[in-house]
């Protein structure tokens, strides 16, 4: 369920959820640190891999089973302690906590990993920190605890307050569970509150897809992820799909209407799914958006880098087990530098995602390439109609919205058999 910043470059507002402070003890002083590459900002995701059960659309790297908390607080400790020389004296704006169901870890098992970040890293004093949480395991005194370590963005994976829909998905929580989460979240603290929701679902006509976006608005959330359920390969749905999905007129009926619902009520599209009040953007969505860095620990988590000579990618071993035996070990982590046609498909993946687009400098400032380097595929899409005539801003039309896949394979190095996939990114 998918990305940003405090150590602010002009472009990054510094819109988001962050309002709130982290406690005083967590928020350290700066290692001294020679290196600062090019003012990209830092972010961290930390992958917590286990849920109470795997949902049968689902292709995150989930695992059904109880968490092993101990072993996997442990392995991320040695896990940062290779990590952090990568990223010293570098400032962090935020922190999410993603998975599988974060929500499962106990808040001391969260204070410890957050304790651990701090005194190996620099957080800033203003990180957004997000949490995943599922209805069936968030409990109000679960909440209420997150809160006070200085979890301050929630991210709840309510899917539909339909309760024979989230049957559909196969989903741990009823419609009734997902309120009081809402509601416990609220008490809780939470003033900064992601609400995931799916529609395309089932059986669901335009008018039930509404009703469930309609009863999402009025808790009044902050931030909406509001995203259509696809069948990705390997999931139990791609082999067995279910009834009834909605076809392609349904859905355009139910994007439009939705659209225009969420307008309405002060929402605004910032990314090809997640809507927010003016100022409640994602900070940590953002910075992937805008081809940031992060660091990625936790099984399976990827991350990315601008080193003095090289932007890298980062990965960990995808097994729960593989990854609490290695990490902190040469084998638990690999890094392999960007190529030139691995930058620009994924700097266009990314920003290609923003209604806004991105300032036409941060090519230059995330990748260190020339403009001229992409001039041919940028030319093509405006020529398609899918970008805006050049300028200040490299920015998606309505219609490269609409067909981002198809302006996404512009980007593609050589070849374009192969359909790019989007890389994942919590929704939240
Ligand atoms: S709860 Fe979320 S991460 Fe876990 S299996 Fe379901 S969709 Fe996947």
């Amino acid at each position: 369920m998918s990305s940003p910043v405090g150590a602010a470059t002009p472009l990054d507002n510094g819109s988001g959820g962050g309002n709130h402070n982290l406690p005083a003890a967590r928020a350290e002083s700066c290692f001294p640190t020679p290196r600062r590459p090019a003012g990209v900002p830092l972010g961290l995701y930390l992958h917590l891999p286990w849920c109470r059960s795997k949902c049968p659309y689902c292709d995150f790297n989930a695992h059904a089973a109880t968490p092993r908390e101990a072993a996997y607080c442990a392995a991320l400790e040695r896990d940062l302690e290779i990590a952090a020389p990568r990223v010293a004296g570098r400032r962090i704006g935020s922190v999410y906590f993603g998975g599988g169901t974060p929500s499962l870890f106990s808040p001391h098992a969260l204070e410890r990993i957050l304790d651990a970040c701090a005194a190996r890293l620099c957080l800033e004093e203003s990180a957004e920190i997000s949490l995943e949480a599922n209805p069936e395991s968030a409990t109000r005194l679960k909440l209420k605890d997150y809160r006070q370590l200085g979890v301050n963005r929630l991210s709840l994976g309510v899917q539909s307050f339909s309760t024979s829909a989230l049957q559909e998905l196969g989903r741990a929580h009823d419609a009734r569970r997902a309120r009081r989460a809402v509601r416990d979240a609220r008490r809780a603290g939470f003033d900064n509150l992601n609400l995931d929701l799916m529609y395309g679902l089932p059986g669901r006509t335009a008018a039930q897809t509404l009703q469930d976006l309609s009863a999402a608005l009025e808790f009044e959330p902050e931030h909406l992820s509001w995203y259509q359920l696809t069948l990705e390969p390997g999931t139990v749905f791609a082999h067995r799909p279910p009834r009834a999905l909605p076809g392609g007129g349904a859905l355009e009926t139910m994007e439009q209407e939705g659209y225009a619902l969420l307008e309405s009520r002060g929402y605004r599209r910032y990314e090809v799914s997640a809507w927010a009040r003016p100022g409640r953007e994602c900070r940590h969505n953002l910075n992937y958006w805008r081809f940031g860095d992060y660091l990625g620990l936790g099984a399976g988590a990827h991350g990315k880098l601008s080193l003095e000579r090289a932007v890298e990618r980062e990965s960990r071993p995808p097994s729960p087990v593989r990854y609490m035996r290695e990490a902190g070990t040469a084998s638990g982590w690999s890094a392999r530098p960007l190529r030139a046609a691995d930058l620009r498909l994924e700097f266009f993946l990314n920003a290609l995602r923003l209604p806004a687009g991105v300032a036409s400098g941060l090519w230059r400032q995330r990748t260190g390439l020339p403009l001229s380097a992409v001039r041919e595929p940028l030319e093509q899409a405006r020529a398609r109609g899918w970008l805006c005539p050049a300028g200040p801003r490299i920015q998606p039309t309505e219609a490269g919205l609409r067909w981002l896949n198809e302006l996404l394979e512009l980007f593609l190095p050589e070849t374009r058999a192969a359909r790019p996939r989007h890389e994942k990114l919590e929704n939240g």
